[in-house]
């Protein structure tokens, strides 16, 4: 079920997935040997040696600064199947750590904007607390204003109903990304996944 892979260099962005645990065998660009079967590429053990240089990284095949030491497993589940409930626990660790990484990507004000607003912001922004001061705010001397994520923008809010509207948004990405993680972490638990296959459908579906 697992394979040692051996040890790489690798770019920040692939090594930030495999911290996420998000390295699928399909998304990267592993030696032929390996590119047929269906797994994951899991951290065994990060070696905390850090070089800069400027070469071709080995999972995702881009050229960029490879500085991260990594020892790399494979988790091929059509070679030998894997137990069935560590599978389990595994793929709803998985989905536990995507719901996190999708709400950390925050939510669009106005919609169609493209300004992105956090909902784990730096200066973690009670979007809560704000809807409780909502109507007691002097909206002509001291409207509201929130940053976004990437400071280019003030969102100034002029009424309590656009303070209400915008933190219902924020709550209400939060909870989608709840909704859809939990739903399919119960269909993972349930009694019909009886299989890996079945389990990687639903895992696939989700993410
Ligand atoms: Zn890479």
């Amino acid at each position: 079920m697992i394979d040692h892979l051996g040890t790489f260099y690798i770019c920040t962005t692939c090594y930030n997935d495999l911290k996420n645990g998000m390295c699928t065998v399909e998304k990267y660009n592993l030696p032929t040997s390996y590119g047929s079967l269906k797994g994951r590429i899991v951290l065994r053990q990060d070696l905390n040696d850090e070089i800069v240089d400027l070469n071709i990284c080995p999972l995702c095949a881009k050229s960029s600064l490879v500085k991260h030491a990594v020892s790399l497993d494979l988790w091929s589940a059509s070679t030998v199947s894997p137990d069935l409930d560590d599978y389990k626990q595994w793929a709803i660790d998985l989905i536990e750590k995507t719901i996190e990484e999708r709400i950390s990507h925050g939510f669009e004000y106005p919609p169609g904007s493209g300004h992105i607003f956090g909902l784990k912001t730096r200066g973690a922004i009670n979007w809560l607390g704000l809807l409780v001061t909502a109507s007691a705010q002097d909206y002509v001397s001291a409207p509201p204003k929130v940053d976004s994520e990437d400071g280019t923008f003030t969102l100034v809010m002029n009424s309590a109903n656009e303070v209400t509207t915008v933190v219902l948004l924020a709550m209400y990405t939060v909870k989608q990304h709840l909704d859809a993680g939990g739903n399919a972490q119960r269909e993972i638990r349930s009694n019909t996944a009886t299989t890996v296959e079945q389990v990687d459908a639903i895992l696939n579906q989700y993410l």
